[in-house]
């Protein structure tokens, strides 16, 4: 049997996430190793180390220490250096995951070289291109030799785009893979609640950094108006772009927000898991709050994650103060259909899928 070098590409939080599914089960193939490479998009040690840490990703062998930059000088920068290592390592084939500036530079790169490329999360769309993740996405899924897909929604975008039935594979999504994979975990080991003096139930659990809302002061300024409402305890861990914009723009949270810093995955798993409401603009955390069965209310004007709003899981309120306050001072009840987004086993049809295409 022919062995087979995986390069995995991840530099942001949500793909540290991602990553902690598919790894265990690469590492259990006969005649396959994976590499990772880290770009540096995200460095801190609470944004990064401690999820390869806490959820046993093997650690990068290449990091390339590439972020605080605009998205061109990021990408641009990431691309260069990733053509190096692929360069220098050959591998059989390049996975990347999601919507980030990482995502975009590994796919341009590998596809230069006319290495198969593998899309984890493909076909997620907002339709909205001002996001700099729709543009990384579009372009990924165009250049992706097979896209692995999280929902039926996802599989129709891409086929409306003209991607070719044959490389378009839908998995289910391995977010909800890494949730069941690590919930049991958090909540015997996470001493969040204590640690901050909380009750299950008893407070909402928010997180905020997509740009669209963190660089337009009028939207930051709605959201905290309408999170001012809240009769229970928000606690915020901080994104470091939304402390820096809330800086910047001399905004005050509102008294009813508790920031925290941003927290490893086992804290959040038990945070979102216990919160009597999650809001949010996170793609992950969404889901996240669907798989804990957590009402959610998400501070987008859209969501790639239409399903969650079909069944009735997830209000998408955008930045209206009123809307938001409403949500958080109605009932807040949720009935979602179960398993949206597959059975939490999309790591190993991935892999399968993949080694068949590699091992023909
Ligand atoms: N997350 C975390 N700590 C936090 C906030 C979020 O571990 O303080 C996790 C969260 O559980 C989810 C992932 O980060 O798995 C989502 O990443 P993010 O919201 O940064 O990106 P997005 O999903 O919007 O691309």
């Amino acid at each position: 049997m022919r062995s087979l070098k995986i390069l995995t590409v991840v530099g942001a939080r949500p793909q540290f996430v991602k990553a902690a599914a598919l790894s265990p089960v690469l590492a259990r193939q006969d005649g396959v190793a994976e590499v990772i490479v880290h770009t540096g998009q995200h460095f801190d040690a609470n944004m990064s180390d401690i999820f390869f840490s806490e959820m046993a990703i093997p650690e990068p062998r290449h990091n390339l220490g590439i972020g605080g930059g605009t998205h061109g000088q990021n990408t641009g920068r990431m691309i260069e250096a990733l053509e190096a290592v692929l360069l220098a390592e050959v591998p059989d084939a390049v996975v990347v995951y999601g919507d980030t500036d990482s995502t975009l530079a590994a796919a341009v790169a590998t596809s230069k070289l006319a290495v198969p490329l593998a899309h984890i999360e493909a076909g997620l769309r907002s339709f909205r291109r001002t996001m700099p993740e729709e543009i990384n996405r579009v372009v990924t899924d165009h250049l992706a030799d097979v896209l692995y897909a999280p929902s039926v929604s996802a599989v129709a975008n891409l086929k409306r785009e003209g991607i070719p039935q044959d490389r378009i594979v839908n998995c289910g999504d391995v977010m909800h893979d890494v949730v069941r994979l690590f919930t049991t975990i958090a909540m015997q080991r996470s001493a969040a609640l204590d640690r901050l003096g909380l009750l299950p139930g008893e407070y909402n659990l928010m997180t905020l950094h997509r740009k669209e809302n963190t660089d337009d002061r009028a939207r930051l300024e709605s959201i905290l108006d309408g999170i001012a409402a809240s009769p229970r305890p928000i606690v915020f861990p901080v994104h470091p772009r939304t402390t820096k914009r809330l800086a910047e723009f001399g905004l005050k949270l509102p008294r009813i927000v508790r920031t925290i810093e941003p927290q490893g995955y086992l804290d959040t798993l038990r945070l979102e898991a216990s919160a009597h409401q999650i809001l949010t603009d996170s793609g992950g955390v969404q889901k996240e709050a669907y798989f804990h069965g957590v009402p959610c209310v998400t501070l987008r004007d859209e969501t790639e994650w239409v399903e969650l709003v079909e069944s009735g899981a997830n209000m998408v309120v955008g930045a209206d103060s009123a809307r938001i306050a409403a949500c958080l001072t109605g009932s807040a009840l949720m009935n979602a259909k179960p398993n949206i987004y597959g059975d939490g086993r999309a790591a190993e049809r991935i892999v399968d899928d993949l080694l068949k295409r590699l091992r023909p």
